[in-house]
């Protein structure tokens, strides 16, 4: 085992500490961890924390991380889960080599544990409904109740026991709980429950079996099984630490994980639960779970966010022992960050205000040069054709300006970018008032952006010839909430009703449309934006991922 990235990595968070401090002392000597989706949902930035989290440390320290789906629940679960969940985790950059495993591979072997319990009277067949277990198990304040099923024989147990598993019982008419304290302090340890009767077909297990173990029961046995050294999960799990300890130490378990707790991620304007995802795509306020405005690494993808500006989040944001509220803007903030290094510059006119030249040759078009990223020249240059009739946005010209606005007004005199001064002569409005062309001249002898006599202008603005610029659909995106801390139980009222807004006229430069990249561009001074899956060569589409400047709030402010 090498630690020489350990000890690099050491100090960055408290569970690092605890890894490097468990090699240090030859408590382990391989570290494994793993990350366990239950195949309900999509996966979200929440479960990136995690990722990053239990591969970073593998990788790390040398170790290994399995993939393990907590698939128990098979009324709620889904194959299409489980193949997101793959792509998404490697498409965040991360690897679980030959280590993919499912709780219900173990399905048998838990059973014959929950057996020996049986027999080693740690756990008893419960016949009061669900209701009665919970109203039973007493509150914070108060103890619990015993089961009046609580002393059944060891035999009779065991015979109910594999009754429910043959199938003889209805759902809910038993359940079979471990015999711990109905007084215990901790709610977790008033007898819960391993077994419930629920006849469904499993993704993989077909109709083999009737019951199912609970989460508590088959996560803490699932890692002893698969040897996990570090058993990291968020801190409302806590309280289930001394059950997870308490199974391990009754059962004939090959290894004994230790379970550790860290802060779950939050962040503002965002709900990171699978019950309101859910239900955002059920309800139809969203598109589907790869909707750009969900928190979902779908989402995020389809927005075209870099896995690099996910991990890179990750790493900021670090592993805390306290619950607290990450700023979405530290997340856009990364994005920006990674796209402003990493994405190719482009043009593109979202509004598009047609603009004649009236002094250039009709039907001359002429090849300008532009280049591709300011700060990286191997990126290189491209051409754009320059013509008489050209688009820029809408918003770069105002017929009566006030007086700090510098961009087109009649009279005044702008730089297109990688062209020419071009200054505005006349406006052409239609029947209804509405400005529809302008009439511009330009400088010939500003080729390129620069005036020989050294005179300046004020504004330097994007545009596209009107004759080679491609019509494509553009769609922006805002945060989905518009309440900084939305309201879990009634979200729908937190909606942000401007959370997408389709522009259809927009133009894009041919070096866009003729781009097969799935990576975002810049559209010079828009933001960054990415193709749409939906897109095709007839009808181009591109999401926004993010405008160039900090916070919605502020972006609806425009462009200075
Ligand atoms: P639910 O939303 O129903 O509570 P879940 O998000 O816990 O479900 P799981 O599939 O059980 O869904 O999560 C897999 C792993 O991801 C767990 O180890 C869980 O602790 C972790 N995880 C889930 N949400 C977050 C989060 N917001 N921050 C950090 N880790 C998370
Ligand atoms: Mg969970």
């Amino acid at each position: 085992m090498t630690t020489d990235t350990a000890t690099a990595e050491a100090g960055r968070d408290f569970i690092r500490d605890i890894v490097q401090a468990d090699l240090s002392s030859h408590k382990h000597s391989r570290i494994v961890t793993r990350f366990p989706p239950e195949p309900n949902g999509y996966l979200h930035i929440g479960h990136a924390k995690s990722i990053a989290l239990n591969f970073g440390i593998a990788q790390e320290f040398g170790g290994q991380c399995n993939l393990r789906f907590d698939d128990t629940n098979p009324t709620k679960e889904e194959q299409e889960y489980i193949d997101s969940i793959q792509a998404d985790v490697h498409w965040l950059g991360y690897d679980w080599g030959n280590n993919l495993f499912f709780a219900s591979d173990y399905f048998e072997r838990l059973y014959d544990w929950a057996e020996g319990l049986i027999k080693a009277g740690y756990a008893y067949v419960d016949d009061q409904s669900q209701e009665e277990i919970r109203t039973s198990r007493g509150t914070l304040t108060e103890p619990g109740k015993n089961s009046p099923f609580r002393d059944r024989p060891v035999e009779e147990n065991l015979d109910l026991f594999r009754r429910m598993k043959a199938g003889e019982f209805p759902n809910g008419a038993r359940v079979l709980r471990a015999k711990i304290d109905m007084a215990s302090g901790n709610i977790n340890l008033r007898d819960p429950v391993l077994y419930r009767i629920l006849h469904a077909h499993h993704p993989r297990t077909g109709d083999t079996w009737s019951i199912y173990p609970s989460y508590d029961y088959a996560h803490g046995q699932s890692d002893a099984i698969e040897g996990i050294t570090h058993s990291i999960c968020t801190l409302e799990f806590e309280d289930h630490r001394p059950l997870y300890e308490w199974l391990l130490d009754k059962l004939p378990v090959p290894s004994k994980p230790h379970q550790y707790e860290m802060a779950r991620l939050n962040l503002t304007y965002t709900l990171l639960s699978k019950r309101v995802l859910t239900q955002l795509v059920r309800d139809g306020h969203v598109s589907g779970w790869d909707d750009p405005r969900m928190p979902t690494i779908a989402g995020l993808k389809r927005r075209g966010v870099p896995p690099a500006a996910v991990r890179e989040f990750i790493r900021r944001i670090g592993v805390a022992k306290a619950n607290s509220v990450v700023d979405v803007g530290m997340l856009e903030f990364c994005i920006r960050e990674e796209l402003n290094r990493t994405a190719l510059r482009r043009m593109a006119v979202l509004r598009p205000l047609k603009v004649v030249i009236e002094n250039y040759p009709e039907g001359q078009v002429e090849e300008l040069e532009a280049i591709n990223h300011p700060d990286n020249p191997e990126a290189g240059t491209r051409k754009i054709a320059f013509g008489r009739e050209l688009y820029i946005e809408q918003d770069d010209f105002m017929e009566n300006p006030p007086k700090k606005f510098f961009r087109l007004s009649p009279g005044n005199e702008v730089r297109l970018r990688y062209a020419y001064f071009v200054k505005c002569t006349s406006v052409v409005k239609n029947d209804a008032g509405e400005i529809v062309e302008l009439r511009c001249t330009y400088d010939p002898a500003t080729k390129g952006g620069n005036a020989p006599d050294g005179r300046k202008v004020k504004a330097t603005m994007h545009w596209l010839s009107a004759a080679q610029s491609k019509p494509a659909e553009i769609r922006i995106y805002n945060q989905l909430f518009a309440n900084p801390s939305p309201d879990a139980g009634n979200f729908a009222g937190d909606l942000n009703p401007q959370s997408l807004e389709v522009l259809t006229d927009a133009r894009v430069e041919p070096a866009i449309a003729e781009s097969n990249s799935p990576d975002a561009m810049q559209f010079e001074r828009q933001g960054y934006f990415v193709r749409d899956p939906d897109s095709t060569p007839d009808k181009l589409v591109f999401n926004r991922t993010i405008g160039l400047r900090d916070t919605f709030a502020k972006e609806v402010g425009g462009k200075g």
